[in-house]
């Protein structure tokens, strides 16, 4: 399986992700290649989308004071309530080396399905809500630098062109 990295400018992360509906095998076993690929490029969240699959998965690994992993994966979340703003620095692995502050709710409650297509629903906060957000976002084609004002955007539009240049991901 092809789990290499999408790079901004790559169409497929633009576009929005259908439910997963199977729980079969074959996801099990693309759950285990997206934590692998997520540890290894030492992010602390992916969504299916930055690896090329087009399905409302994501997985997370915050780091926990003992300095483990906490690894998850979220199937078909769905953000059913928000409390609080606030603002924190997000950086993404489809944008390598770009990072900016964005303000979002700091709270989320969250129904999503496990990887055995069980449902669950929880309240989420701090780190853990902030990835959350960003990867949610994954799942219906909107990346973090959306969520920034057009003047932040247009600060960051060279950094970001040369990025593109790089990857040849540049827009025509
Ligand atoms: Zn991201």
């Amino acid at each position: 399986m092809d789990m290499s990295l999408r790079i901004i400018g790559d169409p497929v992360l633009r576009r929005e992700c259908p439910a997963v509906s199977a729980f079969d095998e074959e996801l099990q076993e693309r759950i285990q290649s997206m934590y692998q690929c997520m540890v290894e490029e030492e992010g602390i969240g992916l969504a299916a989308p930055q690896v090329g699959n087009l399905e409302q998965l994501l997985v997370i690994g915050i780091p926990q004071d003992d300095d483990s992993l906490r690894l998850k994966a979220f199937l078909n979340p769905e953000i059913l309530a928000v409390r609080g703003e606030c603002v924190m620095e997000e950086g993404c692995l489809s944008i390598p080396g770009i990072r900016a502050d964005v303000s979002r709710p700091a709270r989320i409650q969250l129904k999503w399905q496990e990887p055995d297509g069980s449902e669950a629903k929880a309240w989420f906060e701090d780190l853990e809500a902030r990835v959350l957000q960003h990867e949610i976002d994954h799942l219906k084609g909107i990346l973090f630098i959306d969520r920034l004002s057009p003047e932040e955007r247009t600060q960051l539009q060279p950094a970001i062109r040369r990025l593109q240049e790089q990857h040849g991901t540049l827009d025509a």
